[in-house]
């Protein structure tokens, strides 16, 4: 079975989401799904130890073609998340992604368009999209 469309999955979540129909009740189920997300990666960094932080503040490199200064720029961090880390990762993106089709959902605005949107801003803004 190939993935499914931005769309199926909007519509799939209309029609599981007659228990949260309440848009005070997706959003505060959005923001907490957003939490469990920092709270996965903390862990894979605290609990687990595959990802280790090594972070400092850092100077972007003036007059260094953009290519060069993407290569000098760290991420401060060190090591891939193990399976176990990435499973937990995923379902808690993968809910992430539900409350946010479902805020979509009742506030009528499709995922895809917006999706679309963003995409043709990285593509206008290119590499200097940094945020
Ligand atoms: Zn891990």
């Amino acid at each position: 079975m190939s993935a499914p469309t931005l769309e199926q999955f909007q519509q799939q979540v209309s029609e599981l989401l007659l228990r949260h129909r309440s848009l005070l009740d997706v959003l505060s189920k959005y923001g907490q799904a957003g939490a469990s997300v920092n709270r996965a990666v903390t862990k894979a960094v605290t609990e687990c130890g595959c990802v280790e932080l090594n972070a400092r503040k850092q100077d972007y490199p003036e007059g260094v073609a953009w290519e060069e200064a993407r290569t000098q720029l760290a991420s401060h961090m060190e090591g891939d998340l193990c399976e176990h880390c990435k499973d937990v990762l995923k379902s808690e993106l993968g809910k992430n992604l539900f409350y946010m089709s479902a805020l979509c959902n009742l506030l009528n605005i499709k995922l895809e368009e917006v999706v679309d949107a963003e995409s043709q801003k990285c593509s206008t803004l290119g590499l200097f999209n940094l945020t």
